[in-house]
């Protein structure tokens, strides 16, 4: 299946000069989607992931159907003041200022094997952030894995180091 078909490009969104990589396509076909959520159970399994971490909004969409699929758990990745409970919080840096992302302190036990799912890689921020969320807690991440990858923005380059898989490159 070509899960590139299933990707709506958007010029101009949300700011001009951007062409967003809009996944709701791919999601809103059944088939699709489960392609998509296979290949990410497969890694998975591979990678003998014991819980699965997902950042706010999309990571969820895309990391939720592994954990389920594997009977393991999922463990959301919040923008601040989102999560009830006491949380740890990392910063990282956008084009313009910087943005916060949290995780439960008891999110994560020592020792437990992490694969992180997003919808896109692209300065690779998120996941950076992410990771180091992850390993303050403990966690051993042992793959990340994307939808998308916009390769001319270099993420890579933040998460060296780390085994990446991603379904569709740009
Ligand atoms: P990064 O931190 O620069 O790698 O940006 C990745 C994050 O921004 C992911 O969590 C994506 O959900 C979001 N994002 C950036 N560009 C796009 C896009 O074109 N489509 C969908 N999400 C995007």
């Amino acid at each position: 299946m070509n899960l590139r078909d299933y990707i709506a490009e958007v010029p101009n969104f949300p700011k001009k000069g951007i062409l967003f990589r809009d996944i709701t396509p791919l999601m809103s076909d059944g088939k699709a989607y489960q392609f998509a959520a296979e290949e990410f159970t497969k890694y998975a399994k591979e990678k003998k992931a014991t819980v699965i971490v997902g950042p706010e909004a999309r990571g969820f969409i895309f990391g939720c159907p592994v954990a389920t699929n594997l009977g393991i758990g999922f463990i959301p990745v919040r923008k601040p003041g989102k999560l009830p409970r006491e949380a740890i919080s990392v910063s990282y840096d956008l084009e313009y200022g910087s943005n916060h992302l949290c995780m439960h302190k008891d999110a994560i036990k020592p020792g437990d094997r992490v694969l992180v799912i997003d919808d896109l890689l692209a300065t690779g921020g998120t996941m950076e952030a992410t990771v180091e969320l992850v390993e303050k807690l403990g966690g051993n991440v042992v793959g990340l894995a994307f939808l998308i990858e916009l390769s001319d923005l270099n993420g890579r380059d933040k998460l060296q180091n780390h085994d990446i898989l991603t379904l569709i490159k740009y």
